[in-house]
């Protein structure tokens, strides 16, 4: 069986009841990188565990060595470094090989920084896009420029290195939509959490301003 087990994004108080069940009688945890998964257990008081590393450089084929682990009847758990396996990060690989090859599968759902930002955003979540991280090249513009027809709120991922550029792009490609609403969100769960509301008119001096720090991700309200 494997157990899909979300993680916290930065306040360790929000792992679950289940999760810590589940990482207690697992036989062993598929993660990214072992020290920070190391860190959760030591933080859990969960005593040593077998831990598979499946990293983003991972070759794919160890994908199918941990299948191999699961069809010969171990319990694994898949986590990611924070949030929920499979969303923006390489758990995504193992999931589908695992379904593919008829692994029993459960999840333990908890934290995904997508769905923190949305619920706080104060925008209209009722239906929403996500779009992980913005190609870096290939498609970037075009997907951009997408943005201006886009009814729904759209919610994207950024890292500290690109988060000026991109908010810029935003704020070009939608500059005949001055009103149009837009929240950064910061540090979601931590010390230093905080929601940057604001608007396309005002997304360029916010984006030069805007302390580049931390972990962000972007919610655009719809067109
Ligand atoms: N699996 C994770 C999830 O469920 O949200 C996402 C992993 S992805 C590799 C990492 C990105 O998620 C960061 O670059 C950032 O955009 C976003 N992120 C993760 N934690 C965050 C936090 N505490 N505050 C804001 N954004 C966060």
């Amino acid at each position: 069986m494997l157990s899909i087990v979300s993680t916290p994004i930065g306040n360790l108080g929000d792992i679950t009841h289940r999760a810590i069940e589940t990482l207690k009688k697992c036989d062993a945890i598929v993660c990214e990188d072992t020290r920070v998964t190391g860190q959760l257990l030591q933080h859990l008081n969960i005593g040593k565990k077998e831990l598979i590393s499946f990293h983003g450089n991972t070759d794919p084929g160890k994908a199918d060595v941990i299948v191999n682990h699961l069809k010969s009847g171990r319990h694994l758990v898949l986590v990611s470094d924070a949030g929920t396996p499979g969303i923006s990060d390489p758990g995504y690989a193992v999931i589908s090989r695992a379904a593919a090859a008829g692994i029993p599968i459960e999840v333990i759902p908890g934290a995904a920084a997508f769905l923190a930002a949305l619920s706080g955003s104060g925008l209209p979540i009722n239906q929403f896009v996500y779009l992980g991280f913005l190609p870096l090249k290939k498609g970037r513009k075009t997907l951009i420029e997408s943005f201006k027809n886009e009814e729904r709120t759209i919610v994207l991922y950024e890292s500290v290195h690109r988060i000026e550029r991109t908010l810029m792009e935003i704020a070009e490609a939608l500059k005949d939509q001055p009103d149009r609403p837009v929240v950064i969100a910061r540090e979601l769960t931590k010390m230093h959490e905080e929601f940057v509301r604001t608007t396309v008119g005002q997304l360029a001096t916010v984006a030069s301003e805007i302390t580049k720090k931390g972990e962000f991700v972007v919610v655009i309200g719809p067109a």
